[in-house]
Protein backbone atom coordinates (compact mmCIF):
# COMPACT_ATOMS: atom_id res chain seq x y z
CA UNK A 1 0.00 0.00 0.00
CA UNK A 2 1.09 3.37 -0.23
CA UNK A 3 1.24 5.21 3.12
CA UNK A 4 0.41 8.21 2.10
CA UNK A 5 -2.06 10.68 -0.16
CA UNK A 6 -3.26 13.92 -1.27
CA UNK A 7 -4.77 15.80 1.11
CA UNK A 8 -8.73 16.19 0.57
CA UNK A 9 -8.32 19.69 1.69
CA UNK A 10 -5.14 21.23 -0.02
CA UNK A 11 -3.65 19.76 -2.49
CA UNK A 12 -0.25 20.72 -1.86
CA UNK A 13 -0.25 18.78 1.36
CA UNK A 14 -0.01 15.09 1.72
CA UNK A 15 -2.07 12.92 3.89
CA UNK A 16 -0.16 10.68 6.08
CA UNK A 17 -1.71 7.38 6.44
CA UNK A 18 0.00 5.21 9.23
CA UNK A 19 -2.45 6.42 12.39
CA UNK A 20 -5.53 7.58 13.35
CA UNK A 21 -4.41 11.25 13.13
CA UNK A 22 -4.32 11.41 9.72
CA UNK A 23 -1.73 14.18 9.68
CA UNK A 24 -1.94 16.80 6.86
CA UNK A 25 1.46 17.93 6.14
CA UNK A 26 2.85 20.82 3.78
CA UNK A 27 6.26 20.15 2.62
CA UNK A 28 8.61 20.09 5.03
CA UNK A 29 6.61 19.13 7.77
CA UNK A 30 6.76 16.58 10.52
CA UNK A 31 4.28 14.69 11.78
CA UNK A 32 3.03 14.23 15.49
CA UNK A 33 5.05 11.69 15.51
CA UNK A 34 8.11 13.15 15.23
CA UNK A 35 9.54 10.61 12.45
CA UNK A 36 7.44 10.94 9.57
CA UNK A 37 8.12 13.86 7.14
CA UNK A 38 6.61 15.20 4.12
CA UNK A 39 9.68 15.68 1.64
CA UNK A 40 8.02 16.99 -1.27
CA UNK A 41 7.94 13.52 -3.17
CA UNK A 42 6.44 11.54 -0.61
CA UNK A 43 5.89 10.97 3.64
CA UNK A 44 9.29 9.62 4.27
CA UNK A 45 9.27 7.22 7.67
CA UNK A 46 12.91 8.81 9.15
CA UNK A 47 13.25 6.16 11.30
CA UNK A 48 13.30 3.43 8.43
CA UNK A 49 16.21 1.02 9.33
CA UNK A 50 17.29 2.82 12.41
CA UNK A 51 16.68 0.86 15.72
CA UNK A 52 16.76 2.52 19.00
CA UNK A 53 16.34 -1.02 21.26
CA UNK A 54 17.25 -4.52 20.03
CA UNK A 55 16.40 -7.51 22.10
CA UNK A 56 15.64 -11.00 22.60
CA UNK A 57 12.46 -11.39 24.85
CA UNK A 58 10.43 -14.10 25.93
CA UNK A 59 7.02 -13.70 24.09
CA UNK A 60 5.62 -13.27 27.43
CA UNK A 61 7.27 -10.46 28.09
CA UNK A 62 5.55 -8.42 25.43
CA UNK A 63 2.82 -9.34 27.13
CA UNK A 64 1.66 -12.64 25.10
CA UNK A 65 0.19 -15.14 26.59
CA UNK A 66 -1.83 -17.18 24.00
CA UNK A 67 0.84 -16.44 20.86
CA UNK A 68 3.26 -19.09 21.08
CA UNK A 69 4.34 -19.47 24.65
CA UNK A 70 7.79 -20.02 26.24
CA UNK A 71 9.37 -19.20 22.71
CA UNK A 72 11.68 -16.39 22.02
CA UNK A 73 11.13 -13.21 19.98
CA UNK A 74 13.45 -10.62 18.47
CA UNK A 75 12.11 -7.53 19.88
CA UNK A 76 12.73 -3.89 18.24
CA UNK A 77 11.95 -0.39 18.61
CA UNK A 78 12.58 3.25 16.68
CA UNK A 79 12.25 6.53 18.60
CA UNK A 80 9.38 8.26 18.24
CA UNK A 81 5.37 8.22 19.17
CA UNK A 82 2.11 9.23 18.30
CA UNK A 83 1.20 9.17 22.14
CA UNK A 84 2.88 11.32 24.97
CA UNK A 85 1.64 9.29 27.87
CA UNK A 86 3.18 11.42 31.53
CA UNK A 87 3.41 7.65 32.39
CA UNK A 88 5.83 5.79 29.49
CA UNK A 89 8.13 3.48 31.13
CA UNK A 90 10.28 3.85 27.27
CA UNK A 91 10.41 7.32 27.63
CA UNK A 92 13.56 7.72 26.57
CA UNK A 93 13.31 6.58 23.05
CA UNK A 94 9.65 6.98 22.86
CA UNK A 95 9.87 10.81 23.59
CA UNK A 96 13.04 11.38 21.62
CA UNK A 97 13.45 13.22 18.29
CA UNK A 98 17.06 12.44 17.43
CA UNK A 99 17.32 9.98 15.11
CA UNK A 100 20.77 7.86 14.82
CA UNK A 101 21.30 7.84 11.27
CA UNK A 102 24.59 6.08 11.97
CA UNK A 103 22.78 2.68 13.25
CA UNK A 104 21.33 1.49 9.76
CA UNK A 105 20.24 -2.14 9.89
CA UNK A 106 18.07 -3.80 6.93
CA UNK A 107 14.98 -5.76 6.96
CA UNK A 108 17.02 -8.37 5.28
CA UNK A 109 19.28 -8.79 8.10
CA UNK A 110 16.80 -8.68 10.90
CA UNK A 111 14.90 -11.59 9.80
CA UNK A 112 18.40 -12.85 9.41
CA UNK A 113 19.06 -12.37 13.18
CA UNK A 114 16.04 -13.66 13.87
CA UNK A 115 16.22 -16.86 12.32
CA UNK A 116 19.88 -17.31 13.57
CA UNK A 117 18.98 -16.49 17.26
CA UNK A 118 15.92 -19.23 16.64
CA UNK A 119 13.09 -16.52 17.51
CA UNK A 120 9.46 -17.72 16.63
CA UNK A 121 8.52 -14.20 16.05
CA UNK A 122 9.73 -10.80 15.88
CA UNK A 123 7.98 -7.94 17.77
CA UNK A 124 8.13 -4.26 17.03
CA UNK A 125 7.73 -2.72 20.62
CA UNK A 126 9.49 -0.21 22.86
CA UNK A 127 7.78 2.51 21.12
CA UNK A 128 4.49 3.01 18.69
CA UNK A 129 4.72 0.25 15.98
CA UNK A 130 2.59 2.40 13.92
CA UNK A 131 4.86 4.87 13.49
CA UNK A 132 7.23 2.71 11.50
CA UNK A 133 4.91 0.29 10.04
CA UNK A 134 6.89 0.33 6.23
CA UNK A 135 9.92 -0.91 8.13
CA UNK A 136 8.07 -3.24 10.18
CA UNK A 137 5.81 -4.39 7.31
CA UNK A 138 9.47 -5.09 5.02
CA UNK A 139 10.95 -7.19 8.07
CA UNK A 140 7.82 -9.22 8.13
CA UNK A 141 7.21 -10.00 4.75
CA UNK A 142 11.23 -11.27 4.81
CA UNK A 143 10.84 -13.14 8.52
CA UNK A 144 7.78 -14.53 6.98
CA UNK A 145 9.87 -16.58 4.26
CA UNK A 146 11.68 -18.05 7.15
CA UNK A 147 8.31 -19.13 9.15
CA UNK A 148 8.89 -16.12 11.59
CA UNK A 149 5.70 -14.55 12.61
CA UNK A 150 5.59 -10.89 13.33
CA UNK A 151 3.82 -9.08 16.72
CA UNK A 152 2.55 -5.27 17.32
CA UNK A 153 2.66 -4.14 20.70
CA UNK A 154 0.74 -0.82 20.29
CA UNK A 155 -1.77 1.72 21.94
CA UNK A 156 -4.48 0.66 19.37
CA UNK A 157 -4.17 4.21 17.38
CA UNK A 158 -3.52 2.42 13.92
CA UNK A 159 -5.03 3.93 10.84
CA UNK A 160 -7.90 1.67 9.48
CA UNK A 161 -5.74 1.13 6.27
CA UNK A 162 -3.45 -0.06 8.42
CA UNK A 163 -5.27 -2.58 10.57
CA UNK A 164 -6.80 -3.59 6.91
CA UNK A 165 -2.98 -3.87 5.58
CA UNK A 166 -1.90 -6.13 8.54
CA UNK A 167 -4.01 -8.98 7.53
CA UNK A 168 -0.87 -11.86 6.35
CA UNK A 169 1.73 -9.49 8.16
CA UNK A 170 0.77 -8.98 11.70
CA UNK A 171 -0.10 -12.34 12.87
CA UNK A 172 -0.72 -10.81 16.85
CA UNK A 173 -1.04 -7.73 18.59
CA UNK A 174 -1.23 -6.69 22.09
CA UNK A 175 -2.93 -3.13 22.35
CA UNK A 176 -3.07 -0.95 25.72
CA UNK A 177 -6.59 0.02 26.36
CA UNK A 178 -5.44 2.55 28.75
CA UNK A 179 -8.55 3.72 30.11
CA UNK A 180 -11.91 4.19 29.22
CA UNK A 181 -12.53 7.68 29.86
CA UNK A 182 -12.20 9.82 26.79
CA UNK A 183 -10.81 13.41 28.41
CA UNK A 184 -8.23 10.92 30.10
CA UNK A 185 -7.21 9.78 26.92
CA UNK A 186 -7.42 13.52 25.18
CA UNK A 187 -5.43 15.16 27.96
CA UNK A 188 -2.91 13.07 28.93
CA UNK A 189 -2.04 9.96 26.70
CA UNK A 190 -3.02 11.22 22.77
CA UNK A 191 -5.37 9.57 20.27
CA UNK A 192 -9.34 9.33 21.38
CA UNK A 193 -10.97 6.15 23.44
CA UNK A 194 -13.69 5.77 20.49
CA UNK A 195 -10.56 5.40 18.11
CA UNK A 196 -8.61 2.95 19.54
CA UNK A 197 -11.90 1.06 21.02
CA UNK A 198 -12.96 0.47 16.90
CA UNK A 199 -9.56 -0.28 15.70
CA UNK A 200 -10.12 -3.17 18.65
CA UNK A 201 -12.93 -4.58 17.06
CA UNK A 202 -11.68 -4.24 13.84
CA UNK A 203 -8.19 -6.02 14.23
CA UNK A 204 -10.32 -8.90 15.59
CA UNK A 205 -12.31 -8.90 12.90
CA UNK A 206 -9.23 -8.95 10.75
CA UNK A 207 -8.32 -12.33 12.59
CA UNK A 208 -5.27 -10.42 13.73
CA UNK A 209 -5.01 -12.58 17.40
CA UNK A 210 -5.73 -9.60 19.60
CA UNK A 211 -4.80 -9.50 23.78
CA UNK A 212 -5.37 -6.92 25.60
CA UNK A 213 -3.52 -4.72 28.28
CA UNK A 214 -4.45 -2.12 31.35
CA UNK A 215 -1.84 -0.44 33.00
CA UNK A 216 -3.88 0.37 36.27
CA UNK A 217 -2.46 3.56 37.60
CA UNK A 218 -3.48 4.71 40.56
CA UNK A 219 -6.22 7.41 41.20
CA UNK A 220 -6.34 7.77 36.99
CA UNK A 221 -8.16 4.96 35.45
CA UNK A 222 -8.41 2.85 38.66
CA UNK A 223 -12.18 3.54 39.77
CA UNK A 224 -14.48 0.26 39.94
CA UNK A 225 -17.03 1.95 37.39
CA UNK A 226 -14.22 2.78 34.80
CA UNK A 227 -12.63 -1.26 35.03
CA UNK A 228 -16.40 -2.59 35.04
CA UNK A 229 -16.95 -0.57 31.83
CA UNK A 230 -13.56 -2.11 29.94
CA UNK A 231 -14.80 -5.42 31.39
CA UNK A 232 -17.89 -5.14 29.39
CA UNK A 233 -16.47 -3.85 26.29
CA UNK A 234 -13.69 -6.66 26.01
CA UNK A 235 -16.92 -8.91 26.97
CA UNK A 236 -19.31 -7.80 24.87
CA UNK A 237 -17.38 -6.82 21.50
CA UNK A 238 -14.23 -8.80 21.66
CA UNK A 239 -15.31 -12.09 23.39
CA UNK A 240 -14.59 -13.56 26.31
CA UNK A 241 -11.90 -15.64 24.80
CA UNK A 242 -9.59 -12.59 24.91
CA UNK A 243 -6.98 -12.48 27.00
CA UNK A 244 -7.07 -9.37 29.45
CA UNK A 245 -3.86 -8.20 31.22
CA UNK A 246 -3.53 -6.40 33.95
CA UNK A 247 -0.57 -4.63 34.59
CA UNK A 248 0.57 -2.65 37.84
CA UNK A 249 2.01 1.15 37.23
CA UNK A 250 4.85 2.10 39.29
CA UNK A 251 6.24 5.46 39.41
CA UNK A 252 8.12 6.81 36.02
CA UNK A 253 8.78 9.95 33.70
CA UNK A 254 6.10 12.99 34.97
CA UNK A 255 4.29 10.23 36.98
CA UNK A 256 6.41 10.40 40.13
CA UNK A 257 4.12 10.87 42.76
CA UNK A 258 1.71 8.44 42.10
CA UNK A 259 2.22 5.34 44.56
CA UNK A 260 2.54 1.67 42.66
CA UNK A 261 -0.83 -0.10 41.64
CA UNK A 262 -2.08 -2.05 45.58
CA UNK A 263 -2.58 -5.89 44.89
CA UNK A 264 -6.23 -5.05 46.21
CA UNK A 265 -6.82 -3.03 43.26
CA UNK A 266 -5.12 -5.41 41.18
CA UNK A 267 -7.13 -7.88 42.41
CA UNK A 268 -10.08 -6.34 42.20
CA UNK A 269 -10.30 -6.07 38.73
CA UNK A 270 -9.22 -9.51 38.24
CA UNK A 271 -12.32 -10.40 40.21
CA UNK A 272 -14.87 -8.74 38.23
CA UNK A 273 -13.48 -9.83 35.26
CA UNK A 274 -13.79 -13.43 35.72
CA UNK A 275 -17.11 -12.70 37.54
CA UNK A 276 -18.40 -11.34 34.56
CA UNK A 277 -17.14 -14.56 32.03
CA UNK A 278 -13.88 -13.68 30.48
CA UNK A 279 -12.01 -16.54 30.37
CA UNK A 280 -8.05 -15.72 30.94
CA UNK A 281 -7.51 -13.16 33.01
CA UNK A 282 -3.74 -12.08 34.16
CA UNK A 283 -1.88 -10.11 36.15
CA UNK A 284 1.38 -8.64 35.80
CA UNK A 285 4.26 -7.27 37.20
CA UNK A 286 4.15 -8.32 40.80
CA UNK A 287 4.58 -12.19 40.52
CA UNK A 288 0.82 -13.22 41.14
CA UNK A 289 0.54 -16.85 39.34
CA UNK A 290 -0.40 -16.16 35.81
CA UNK A 291 -1.11 -19.35 34.87
CA UNK A 292 -3.19 -20.63 31.81
CA UNK A 293 -6.14 -23.09 32.83
CA UNK A 294 -8.62 -24.78 30.48
CA UNK A 295 -11.67 -22.73 30.41
CA UNK A 296 -13.91 -26.15 29.91
CA UNK A 297 -12.30 -28.72 32.33
CA UNK A 298 -9.67 -26.08 34.46
CA UNK A 299 -6.59 -28.39 33.71
CA UNK A 300 -3.61 -26.32 34.36
CA UNK A 301 -2.22 -25.93 30.83
CA UNK A 302 0.44 -23.08 31.60
CA UNK A 303 2.60 -22.46 34.51
CA UNK A 304 4.68 -19.20 34.92
CA UNK A 305 6.30 -17.22 37.12
CA UNK A 306 6.86 -13.63 35.85
CA UNK A 307 8.14 -13.88 31.92
CA UNK A 308 9.01 -17.51 32.90
CA UNK A 309 6.91 -20.81 31.56
CA UNK A 310 7.75 -22.95 34.38
CA UNK A 311 5.73 -25.76 32.44
CA UNK A 312 3.49 -26.14 28.89
CA UNK A 313 1.22 -29.10 28.74
CA UNK A 314 0.02 -27.11 25.34
CA UNK A 315 1.94 -29.21 22.52
CA UNK A 316 -1.11 -28.41 20.36
CA UNK A 317 -4.11 -25.98 20.70
CA UNK A 318 -6.02 -28.62 22.15
CA UNK A 319 -6.81 -29.23 26.15
CA UNK A 320 -4.33 -32.44 26.88
CA UNK A 321 -7.64 -33.76 28.97
CA UNK A 322 -10.52 -33.02 27.24
CA UNK A 323 -9.54 -31.60 24.09
CA UNK A 324 -11.21 -28.56 24.30
CA UNK A 325 -9.38 -25.79 21.39
CA UNK A 326 -7.66 -23.03 23.65
CA UNK A 327 -7.73 -19.81 22.29
CA UNK A 328 -4.52 -18.54 20.51
CA UNK A 329 -2.35 -19.74 18.08
CA UNK A 330 0.21 -22.34 19.20
CA UNK A 331 3.15 -24.69 17.83
CA UNK A 332 2.28 -26.17 14.50
CA UNK A 333 -0.07 -23.45 13.18
S1 LIG B 1 2.20 8.29 11.97
FE1 LIG B 1 0.41 9.35 12.78
S2 LIG B 1 1.27 11.02 13.97
FE2 LIG B 1 2.89 10.32 12.59
S3 LIG B 1 2.71 11.63 10.80
FE3 LIG B 1 1.54 9.77 10.41
S4 LIG B 1 -0.57 10.30 11.01
FE4 LIG B 1 0.80 11.84 11.94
Amino acid sequence: MQYFKTSNTNPDKKTCLLCSYYCDLKEGQIGICGVNKNTGEKIECLVYGHISAFNIDPIEKKPLYHFLPNSKSLSLGTVGCNFHCNFCQNHGISQEKKIDKSNYISAKDVAQIAKQRLCKSISYTYNEPTIFYPFAKDIAIEAKKFGIKSVFVSNGFESKEIIDDMVGVIDAINVDLKSFNHKYYKSNLGGNLDQVLSNLIRLKKNKIWLEITTLLVPSKNDSEEEIRKIVKFIKDNLGVNTPWHISAFHPDYKELNLPRTSFEKLKMAYDIAKNEGLLYVYIGNIGFPNNTYCPKCNTKLISREYFNVLDNKLTSSFCPECNSKIDGIFEGE
